[in-house]
């Protein structure tokens, strides 16, 4: 029987290493961390993502992890509500899950197949390989150095991919101008089910509610600017925001003594690998193309990418096809993931920096008036304009 070695345990290789070892193949699941919740991770799934999950057979096991649906995302202009969204018509609505508990439910199904191995603690350093052909890696273990040997390994190790920089393989890059600090503050404003982005005086930030009873708080800020706030501490950081935020937040934050925990450098990168494989191996997921994060995309593409790879390379693996055959099943993934791909890191470029701006020209758009003017008469072309974000750009199915 032909055998996986999948590097990385988020959402793409943790699903993908569930749904081969389903269909028999034996699967070794390699994460770096001994425990999922010492990053931190993202926790929006939109539709596209719930899907893919529904499609892994996973429903039941999704819902009853902690959660929380977000019911309207609102949009302030300082004091000023601009527009509230009601998003729980949407069929799902976006869901907030703690990745950490994702995850873990994710491997715990897969521990139900025979050929299912976990190690944690197992840090991939390179690439090992036969004939040009790779054939395994070599990795830092607990107890010391080790090879693990496959006959296809499948990079899901995220934004850093060790092994993105091992293949040494070609990107295209999208510059961005803005990273985005994340922090935390205890307890639920409003009602616990609303989210709201404030935008104008060039800011942008962003605050929703977890089911772990605190709000998470996103703002965007200047390329290479963090060390400033990291200078002026969680307490200055509260003080640079108060400005740009509505006073009944201004409040909910000024209650908080501690100050947001842990603000969290999100260094904002876009690009994408113009070849995921190489024989023997294939990227998916953030290891292929890290995403913005406006709306929040990276985990729901990432599942999705995994159910299309163990579709295509499951049915390989399973049929002991020889190595042509495995290489063309890589290469028909990247095929159908990349219009979704392309068409979503494209839309997620005219975002954050024209919203947040006091140009007269976002002024006009992002206004009342306007946005119940387009609702009104361009309703159905703005809901198939954003479509893309909530449920994907491809058909995405579990094949039998
Ligand atoms: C702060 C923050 C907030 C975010 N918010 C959202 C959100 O709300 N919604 C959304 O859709 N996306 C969000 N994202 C993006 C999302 O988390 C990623 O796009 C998604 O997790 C990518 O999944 P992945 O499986 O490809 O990679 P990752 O989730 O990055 O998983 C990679 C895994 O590989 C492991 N690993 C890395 N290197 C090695 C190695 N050398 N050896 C072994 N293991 C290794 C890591 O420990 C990790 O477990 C957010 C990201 C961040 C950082």
């Amino acid at each position: 029987m032909l055998n996986a070695i999948v590097v990385g345990a988020g959402p793409a290789g943790a699903l993908l290493a569930c749904l081969l070892a389903r269909r028999g193949v034996p699967v070794t699941l390699l994460e770096r961390q001994t425990d999922f919740s010492r990053e931190f991770r993202g926790e929006v799934l939109m539709p596209s993502g719930i899907a893919a999950l529904h499609e892994a057979g996973l429903r039941q096991p999704l819902d009853a992890l902690p959660n929380l649906t977000i019911r309207t995302v609102e949009i302030f202009r300082g004091e000023r509500r601009v527009v509230a969204i009601p998003v729980d018509g949407l069929d799902p609505p976006p869901r907030v899950v703690p990745q950490p508990a994702m995850l873990e439910m994710i491997v715990a199904e897969a521990a139900n197949s025979p050929g299912f191995k976990l190690e944690r603690g197992v840090t991939v350093r390179d690439l090992i390989y036969e004939k040009d052909r790779v054939a395994g890696v070599h990795a830092d273990t607990l107890e010391g150095p080790r090879d693990y040997r496959g006959d296809f390994v499948i990079a899901c190790d995220g934004r850093a991919s060790a092994i993105r920089k091992r293949a040494a393989l070609p990107q295209d890059r999208i510059m961005q101008a803005f990273d985005v600090v994340w922090g935390r503050v205890p307890g639920h404003f409003l009602d616990g089910r609303t989210a709201r982005a404030y935008i104008g005086n060039g800011h942008l930030l962003i605050i929703y509610p977890s089911p772990e009873g605190h709000m998470q708080i996103g703002w965007v800020i200047d390329k290479g600017t963090f060390g400033d706030i990291k200078k002026i501490g969680a307490d200055g950081w509260i003080r640079a925001l108060a400005p740009h935020v509505s006073s009944d937040l201004r409040n909910f934050l000024a209650a908080d003594k501690t100050g947001p925990a842990h603000p969290f450098l999100l260094d904002v990168v876009c690009d994408r690998l113009r070849e995921w494989t190489v024989p023997g191996l294939l990227l998916i997921g953030d290891a292929a193309h890290p995403m913005s994060p406006v709306a929040a995309q990276g985990i729901n593409l990432a599942l999705r990418d995994a159910v299309v790879a163990a579709n295509r390379l499951g049915r390989a693996l399973i049929l002991h096809a020889d190595e042509a055959m495995l290489d063309f099943a890589a290469r028909n993934i990247q095929a159908e993931r990349w219009p979704e791909i392309v068409k979503i890191q494209d839309m997620q470029q005219v975002g954050p920096r024209f919203v947040a701006s006091n140009s007269i020209l976002s002024r006009i758009v992002v206004s009342a008036p306007m946005i119940a003017f387009a609702k009104l008469f361009l309703g159905g072309f703005l809901a198939r304009r954003f479509d893309p974000f909530l449920n994907g750009v491809t058909r995405v199915v579990m094949e039998q």
